[in-house]
């Protein structure tokens, strides 16, 4: 089997709970000094009754333990994960390093300006970067998400309008989008109203007119859209949106299809956020730290969220205080530093011209998939896409293998599969995102087990249909993982004896 991830290794191997033994420890530190105390007048009512029935485990059963896990895992350090939409590429490890020096990871958030020059620095000249490669006036770095980012965006939006004497509520949205547009619109107490896009897969000024009145607090855009092009209209849209008074917010999560090559600040947007976790390399997925930033323009700059870093005589200060009217603090302290770090280290390694050439590489990755997929797989939109490139299930239906069958199958051949079922546009849809990290020859290799996969559908549709086969689990019941969810450990009725 081509690139299996998972095979040859056995992962029978019993739950950290499950291991250990009562009074076995992986650390030895030398006894405390410090006086008893009393849990009960400590905490009161919220002391602990019982032990908290921890593992108890030596060191090598923790480390086994956690690389076990990582082996169990699929990762963009095993193979090629095209999940659309999520830009998951490579990660230059030189980026990892940067984030590890001393003098960047172990600084405290409580440490003053005058001792964190260099940190302040770094996140100034980050927010100048930035700032370049979209087109905007300023750029907010607090928030720690994308849909965060949003949120930030979208408030700032609506002090914008309140401080005109103004209160409009719906933002209109095209039905392409991603979800957590409608629900940053839910969050900020505005309604998200959703429009239909053009035959073409793109949003139209004539499509949106209708919609467009004084009640329009903002039109939010995704540039590329979320099917994978390129909004051509998009500077006519903005202009159609500011002539009501209204504002247009930017998804930028999208950028690894437009640095170095178009502006979004330079196309009418407002405010967009970056998401740094997707198009500045740092680490993304499993839950861990993201990072993002709001970049917009001078008429947003007095409700940016605070503290913002300035440059004074010379010196960087967080200023909390010349902004009377900010949104206020979107996130503890100065928001996941690390990433910053790591986008910072990733802008000075690729320069201008390294941006350029990879939003010319992933494009061309995802043009070169969409022509050598489209030899068997049906291309809804049958035109030069961007980062990404949508295709479905439909000339399967008479074997009735459908997408998520496919996306199984693709785990036993080594691959990450697709984004599924997204954009709902597309009946069966799939969205690949190859990135410009991909090889000619991994896509070859993809585009192989693809065909593999059709050609088996019609022959021996049975494989798709019970895939994975060579994973640790087999297939999964999505609903009751979703509706039912495990999430927590719990002790046998009766513990070990000791
Ligand atoms: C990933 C993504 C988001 C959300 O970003 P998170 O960091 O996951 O919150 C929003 N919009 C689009 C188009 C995205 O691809």
């Amino acid at each position: 089997m081509p690139g299996s991830a998972t095979s040859g290794l056995s992962f029978q191997t019993p739950l950290i709970f499950e291991q250990g033994s009562p009074g076995r420890s992986g650390a030895s530190l030398s006894a405390d000094d410090l006086p008893e105390v009393d849990p009960k007048r400590a905490f009161g009512d919220m002391a602990r009754q019982s032990p908290p029935q921890l593992p108890e485990v030596s060191e090598p059963e923790v480390v086994r333990h956690y690389v076990r896990l990582s082996q169990q895992n699929f990762a963009i350090d095993i193979g090629m994960y095209p999940l659309g939409s999520c830009t998951m590429k490579y990660n230059p490890k030189v980026n990892e390093w940067a984030a590890r020096l001393t003098g960047f990871a172990n600084l405290h958030p409580y440490m003053p300006d005058e001792l964190v020059q260099g940190a302040l620095e770094l996140m100034w000249r980050l927010e100048q970067g930035l700032a370049e490669v979209c087109g905007m006036d300023r750029v907010s770095l607090h928030p720690a998400a994308g849909a965060q980012g949003e949120l930030t965006g979208l408030m700032m939006i609506r002090a914008y309008h309140r401080a005109q004497g103004r209160d409009p509520k719906k933002v209109l949205i095209p039905d392409t989008a991603h979800g957590t547009n409608p629900a940053s619109c839910a969050l900020n107490g505005l309604q998200a109203v959703s429009f239909p896009v053009g035959e073409e897969g793109i949003v139209t000024t004539e499509a949106l007119a209708p919609f467009v009145d004084d009640d329009v607090a903002a039109v939010m855009a995704t540039n590329p859209n979320t099917v994978g092009l390129f909004e051509s209209e998009m500077a006519a849209i903005s202009e159609l949106v500011h002539s009501k008074g209204g504002l247009v917010y930017g998804d930028g999560a999208n950028l690894n299809a437009l640095m170095g090559k178009a502006r979004p600040g330079d196309l009418g947007i407002d405010v967009m956020q970056f998401n740094l976790h997707k198009t500045f390399t740092t680490p993304h997925g499993g839950g861990g730290p993201g990072c993002g930033p709001v970049g917009y323009k001078a008429l947003l700059d007095p409700f940016a969220p605070v503290p913002v870093v300035e440059q004074r005589d010379g010196r960087f200060v967080l200023d909390y205080d010349s902004r009377p009217a900010s949104v206020g603090r979107l996130r503890s302290f100065q928001g996941n530093f690390g990433m910053m770090v790591r986008a910072y280290a990733y802008l000075r390694e690729m320069g201008a011209e390294g941006l350029k050439q990879a939003t010319e590489l992933a494009v061309l990755n995802a043009n070169y998939l969409r022509v050598r997929l489209g030899e068997v797989w049906h291309v809804p939109y049958e035109r030069i896409c961007m980062h990404e490139v949508v295709i479905s299930d439909r000339h399967l239906k008479d074997s009735h293998v459908t997408t998520m069958d496919v996306a199984k199958r693709l785990m036993d051949y080594g691959f990450h599969p697709p984004t599924v079922y997204f954009p709902l546009v597309v009946k069966g849809a799939m969205l690949i995102e190859p990135t410009e990290t991909e090889s000619l020859q991994t896509l070859d290799e993809f585009v192989d087990v693809m065909k593999t996969i059709s050609d088996e559908a019609n022959a021996e549709p049975d494989r798709a249909k019970s895939a994975p086969q060579v994973t640790r689990l087999r297939r999964l019941d999505e609903t009751q993982a979703a509706r039912k969810p495990v999430l927590r450990w719990t002790a046998p009725e009766t513990p070990p004896e000791p």
